[in-house]
């Protein structure tokens, strides 16, 4: 993780993706997409990718299963039904634990 921070340009985000996706080493990623699924479905606050909490949060989350799996499925839901606007709840299997989308479809 220290010799990827040291490139230039590679931020946390990217150093912790390369980790998990390339090497197999789980550890939380947090980006924009992790950050928004993560606020609707659980009703959190967090304020982006820099907010230290999120980060705590997807290790607790993950826990030893910080599989590349868990993060294209992220970015796979936001992309196809958790839209920021018109969210697609109807279609979403996440919709009976998701206290966003429980709000706007009762
Ligand atoms: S139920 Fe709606 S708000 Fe919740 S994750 Fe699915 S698409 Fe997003």
């Amino acid at each position: 993780m220290d010799a990827l921070l040291s490139l230039p340009g590679l931020g946390r985000y990217g150093a912790s993706a390369v980790m998990n996706f390339a090497f197999g080493v789980h550890i939380p990623v947090v980006d924009g997409n992790v950050i928004h699924l993560m606020n609707r479905v659980f009703g959190l606050g967090f304020r982006g990718p820099l907010d230290e909490s999120a980060w705590r949060f997807m290790a607790d989350f993950g826990g030893r299963n910080q599989e590349k799996q868990l993060y294209w499925g992220i970015i796979d839901m936001v992309a196809a039904l958790c839209l920021r606007r018109n969210p697609r709840c109807t279609s979403c299997p996440l919709l009976r634990y998701c206290k966003y989308g429980r709000r706007l479809v009762k």
